[in-house]
C-alpha cells in the first residue's frame, strides 16, 4: 500500500501539471489536506511530508484533533463542514479558517466568539454554485450583498469563496459551473482587495478546478485513502 507521503507527492505532481497546463504558477495553488474521519496519526504523517493546511468537517472531531496536535503549532486548521449556530463557539476558538460561511447569523456568532487575543478568523463564503436544493451555500446572485453585510464583522477577514460543485457533471456542466464561479470570484475581488482565495476542486476534479482559477484544492481521498464512514 502506498504511504501518505507517496500519495501527497502524487497529488502535488498533479497540481503542478495542472498549473502548467493552465499557464499558472503552481505556487498560486494551495493544497488543503482533508482529514475528516482520519486519525491524528495520519495528520502527523502528512505533516512530516511538509503538509501544513488541514481541513475538518465535523466540529467535535476537528476540535479534538486541533487539541491533540497542538504541539504542531504551525498547522493551519480549516473548518469546511456544515456549521450549526450552537457549535460556532468551538469553531471560533479552535480553527484558523472557516470555509463554510453561508448565513449571516453564523458569521455574526463567529465574529462575537472569536477570542480577542487571536488573529481574525479567515473566512470564505460558501456558494451554492449549482443552485442545488440539497446543498447549503449562498446563491450566486446574493454573494456580493452577503459580503457587504459581513463588513461589520471586524474579527472576520473575508478571503474569498468556497464551492462544492455538483457530483458527476457532464463536461459541459462542469465548464459552465467552474466558469461562473471564477467570474463571481473576480467580481468579488473588485470590491474586496483582500480577497485572494477560490476554494474549489477535490480528488476527482482538481485539474478542471485549477484550469478555472482555483487557488485552493481540498483533497481527502487521494491523500488519506477512502473513508469508511
Ligand atoms: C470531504 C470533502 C472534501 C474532500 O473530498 P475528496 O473527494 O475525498 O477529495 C473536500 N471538500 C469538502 C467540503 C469535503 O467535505
Amino acid at each position: 500500500m502506498a504511504t501518505i507521503a507517496e500519495h501527497l507527492e502524487k497529488v502535488r505532481a498533479r497540481i503542478n501539471q495542472a498549473a502548467q497546463n493552465a499557464q499558472r504558477n503552481p505556487s498560486d495553488i494551495r493544497l488543503l489536506a482533508v482529514s475528516k474521519t482520519k486519525p491524528a496519526s495520519d495528520i502527523e504523517a502528512a505533516y512530516e511530508s511538509q503538509q501544513r493546511a488541514f481541513g475538518e468537517n465535523y466540529v467535535q472531531e476537528g476540535a479534538d484533533k486541533v487539541a491533540q496536535l497542538s504541539a504542531l503549532n504551525d498547522i493551519e486548521w480549516h473548518f469546511i463542514g456544515p456549521l450549526q449556530s450552537n457549535k460556532t463557539r468551538i469553531v471560533a476558538e479552535s480553527f484558523d479558517w472557516v470555509q463554510s460561511i453561508d448565513r449571516l447569523k453564523i458569521a455574526r456568532r463567529l465574529n462575537e466568539q472569536r477570542p480577542p487575543e487571536s488573529e481574525p478568523l479567515q473566512v470564505l463564503i460558501q456558494v451554492n454554485i449549482d443552485d442545488e436544493s440539497s446543498k447549503s451555500g449562498v446563491k450566486a446572485e446574493d454573494v456580493l450583498q452577503f459580503a457587504n453585510d459581513m463588513r461589520e464583522f471586524k474579527s472576520l477577514n473575508l478571503r474569498g469563496l468556497m464551492a462544492i460543485p455538483k457530483a458527476n457533471p457532464s463536461e459541459q456542466e462542469q465548464e459552465r459551473t467552474l466558469s461562473s464561479l471564477h467570474k463571481l470570484f473576480e467580481e468579488l475581488k473588485q470590491h474586496f482587495p483582500q480577497v485572494d482565495t477560490l476554494s474549489v476542486g477535490m480528488s476527482s476534479d482538481l485539474e478542471a478546478a485549477i484550469l478555472h482559477g482555483s487557488t485552493m484544492v481540498r483533497v481527502g481521498t487521494d491523500i488519506f485513502g477512502a473513508r469508511n464512514s
